[in-house]
């Protein structure tokens, strides 16, 4: 009853929902005219905004973003997704695909009909299209243990990618929550994308440049138990993106790098390496990134991912990447690069948190 009270005084209300907390000049009264025109509107605009939140004892901000991102994502699903395979069965990935001219992403949708949708990733972030959020406060994001030393580190060689996954003690494994993402999602592996030289490898571009690499922290909805549980989940995964730019040697980075040698081939013995915080491979942070819907991006493809694209560029050496293009993937070859090209983004919006 109260809620749809609010309800009909949101709607009832004429200008568009602001907040005066907010640094966010989309939001804010048009700021054009005399000086003395702009500020009667400012101060009109700033007791109208704290009026109308008073009068909706502050239950809006919370609301509002959730609606933003239902406006970005659809609306939150718990639905299981049926995977249809090329013979109307129940499709079990089998991981055979690869990024050469017959195998490549240009054939993927053959054998994994997801990779032939609409709502694919990775795409190209164009900023200046990207929607803001109505508010920082609710659209926080929130790293929780990243801080916590791993009971166990393990690299191994997943046939596509340099892979790296972990065990904490109870509780102490590490998730992100906040933004309104109706639930916390748990550290489930890192792996990373590269290119043939320095001039490519990463899959997302941001305003149409690429970057020589690119890390993807995948977490599963905790809710869910597991990865391959969540994979079968609308609202399934999570995915952090941490985009790299050629310079100076990156030490957390050559701590997963300095055992590449002993897992060359997918079929070499994971190893497990000295254990460290994942905070210090993988930064947590909390302003200048986008946000949208999509894919794995690999294989099937199943859009179940919200990403969230760290803005901020990492560094990492070219001798690095070197150790990372040494490995061979599952037809003896060697994996000179593992990136997916940009999608169409049809439709979908892009938020960005300045
Ligand atoms: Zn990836």
């Amino acid at each position: 009853m109260l809620k749809a009270l609010v309800f009909v005084l949101y709607a009832a209300s004429a200008s568009p929902l602001v907040f005066p907390a907010v640094d966010d000049q989309l939001f804010r009264p048009e700021y054009s005219g005399s000086r003395f025109a702009r500020e009667g509107r400012q101060k009109r605009w700033m007791s109208e905004s704290s009026r109308r939140l008073r009068r909706q004892n502050f239950v809006f901000p919370t609301k509002e973003i959730e609606d933003f991102l239902t406006s970005i994502r659809g609306k939150p699903s718990s639905d299981t997704i049926v995977f249809p395979g090329p013979s109307g069965k129940p499709f079990v990935p089998s991981g055979e695909f690869g990024y050469g001219s017959e195998d490549g992403p240009s054939t993927w949708f053959r054998e994994f009909p997801f990779c032939g949708l609409k709502r694919q990733s990775p795409i190209d972030i164009d900023l200046s299209r990207a929607r803001r959020p109505p508010s920082h406060e609710d659209s926080a994001l929130f790293f929780n243990n990243y801080d916590a030393l791993p009971s166990r580190l393990t690299v191994m060689n997943s046939g596509h990618s340099l892979r790296l996954t972990g065990e904490w003690a109870a509780g102490k494994r590490p998730t992100i929550s906040g933004l309104a993402l109706h639930g916390d999602y748990s550290f489930s592996e890192i792996h990373f994308h590269w290119g043939e030289d320095d001039g490519e490898g990463s899959e997302h571009m941001v305003q149409g440049r690429r970057f020589p690499l690119e890390m993807h922290e995948v977490h599963y909805k905790t809710e869910y138990g597991s990865f391959n549980e969540s994979l079968k989940k609308r609202d399934g995964l999570v995915v952090i993106s941490y985009l790299f730019n050629i310079g100076k040697h990156n030490h957390p980075l050559s701590r997963i790098l300095k055992v590449s040698g002993d897992v060359v081939r997918p079929e070499s013995p994971a190893v497990d390496i000295d254990p460290f915080r994942l905070d210090e491979l993988a930064p947590p942070f909390g302003r200048n990134y986008a946000v949208y819907v999509g894919s794995l991006t690999t294989p099937p493809c199943t859009e179940i991912v919200t990403w969230i694209v760290n803005l901020e560029p990492q560094h990492v050496s070219s001798e690095q990447l070197q150790n990372l293009r040494g490995l061979m993937r599952s037809a003896g070859t060697r994996m000179l690069f593992n990136f997916r090209p940009v999608q169409s983004l049809n439709g979908r919006t892009v938020m960005r948190v300045p």
